[in-house]
């Protein structure tokens, strides 16, 4: 190996994925780890005195996340409040093993950490409704629990902020499934690195612009504590084929990841494109929409019921299908309306017990009219308004909302046919 590009008097221990230079290990690391305070500050991710959860799933991108955030952290003082947040889905030999990677890492780092599980809170484990409902749509049930699951541990943290282990490749890949599937919408919230204006907890991407090859390698030379099997009920399918078409490019062009990034970002800036009458113009406030609470769990939601409550009730009845896809026929050839009595309801009772003794138990849901004031900026930490005022990128009820609450259409079902994709 040659002399390292960068300090030129070590040798060289590897070729940077992103770049294409020569470097030693620390060179690696520094040049790793600086990229991302970069993107924290360019983009005034953080507030110091903020507390912050880091989503962790035992994997690789969450892992790294975690020591990172934990170093820089230090080495800048951020003055962040770093906590763990985990959710068991209920996924044997998957779930179980990756939580127990977790467990060690709260150790590892000195984190608190709190683990939230789909059981606890909606009755159902993913082994449980993947027995009902199949392969297919299990994704739809799975992004729309986390998302509220992850949430719902934020309140009880008294948390201000989720961070999530997403990376430029996984970016990339979504930018280009909702190009191909014309979604301008999706686009836009799947490139915002910060979604901080739907009433729901700010969560934000600080790996956005980071290679996954990148943080294999990281993890790798560090020797980090993680747990690498994919889910076992994800096929994706779609999501398949654009990641082997990314990888495709990235291999005759490695700038193609971010490359591809930037044009999202580009299709993204115009903020007159009719498909989103959702989005605000550059510097304006965005629609003040009504953050309201679901009538049955008690959970942020614009409209009567919230998602998961609506996909709650299609499992709970051996309906599921209800909430996913175009559901008016299959409610009207049931009867069902969308206040359906909860009495009639089974589970979705225990659901709304459970929610209930956690509101009881933690303070109220914040909305964006209740939530206080951002404390004031301190000195080595850039902070300010996030620029981009975009939804969320994943899966959720949030996405439902959004379309419904300020176009008054009632589309909700239709966004949630494509939950998968919103899973970034
Ligand atoms: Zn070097
Ligand atoms: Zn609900």
């Amino acid at each position: 190996m040659p002399a390292c590009q960068r300090c030129a008097t070590a040798r060289a221990a590897l070729k940077r994925p992103k770049t294409g230079e020569s470097v030693c290990k620390a060179c690696f690391y520094l040049a790793f780890e600086t990229e991302i305070h970069e993107t924290i500050t360019n983009n005034h991710l953080f507030s110091r005195g903020e507390k912050v959860a880091i989503g962790a799933s035992g994997g690789k991108d969450s892992t790294v996340l975690a020591h990172v955030l934990h170093l820089l952290n230090q080495r800048y003082d951020y003055g962040l409040d770093l906590v763990l947040l985990s959710v068991d889905e209920g996924i044997t030999g998957y779930r179980d093993d990756s939580l127990a990677t977790v467990q060690r890492n709260q150790v590892q780092y000195g984190l608190p950490l709190k683990i939230v599980s789909y059981g606890d809170l909606y009755g159902w484990t993913m082994d449980e409704i993947v027995k009902q409902v199949g392969l297919k749509n299990n994704c739809t049930f799975c992004g729309v629990f986390r998302r509220q699951a992850l949430d719902r541990g934020a309140v009880l943290l008294g948390v201000d902020h989720i961070v999530t282990g997403h990376n430029a490749d996984d970016i990339a890949e979504t930018v280009l499934m909702n190009i191909l599937r014309g979604d301008f919408a999706r686009l836009q919230r799947c490139t915002a690195i910060l979604n901080n204006n739907d009433g729901t907890i700010k969560r934000s991407k600080p790996f956005k612009y980071t290679y996954e090859k990148e943080i294999v390698m990281y993890a790798y030379f560090k020797n980090l504590d993680y747990f690498s099997t994919e889910c076992i009920y994800a096929p994706q399918a779609y999501r398949g084929y654009a990641r082997t078409f990314l990888k495709d490019l990235e291999a005759i062009r490695p700038s193609a990841i971010l490359d591809i990034i930037h044009s999202g970002e580009a299709f993204a800036a115009p903020s007159d494109s009719p498909s989103d009458k959702t989005t605000p113009t550059r510097g304006e406030k965005p629609a003040q929409r009504d953050a309201g609470e679901c009538e049955r769990c008690g959970y942020m939601s614009s409209q009567r019921v919230c998602k998961a409550c609506v996909l709650l009730e299609g499992l709970n009845r051996g309906l599921p299908q209800l909430g996913i896809g175009k559901t008016d026929r299959l409610r009207r050839r049931h009867n069902l309306h969308e206040a359906t009595s909860p009495e009639t309801l089974g589970r979705t009772i225990e659901h709304m017990a459970n929610v209930r003794l956690e509101a009881a138990s933690a303070r109220a849901w914040p909305s964006a009219a209740a939530s206080p004031p951002p404390p004031p900026p301190a000195a080595g930490v850039d902070v300010g308004e996030p620029s981009a005022a975009l939804s969320t990128h994943s899966a959720s009820a949030a996405a439902a909302v959004t379309a419904r609450g300020v176009g008054g259409t009632d589309d909700g079902p239709r966004l949630a046919s494509r939950g998968a994709l919103m899973e970034l």
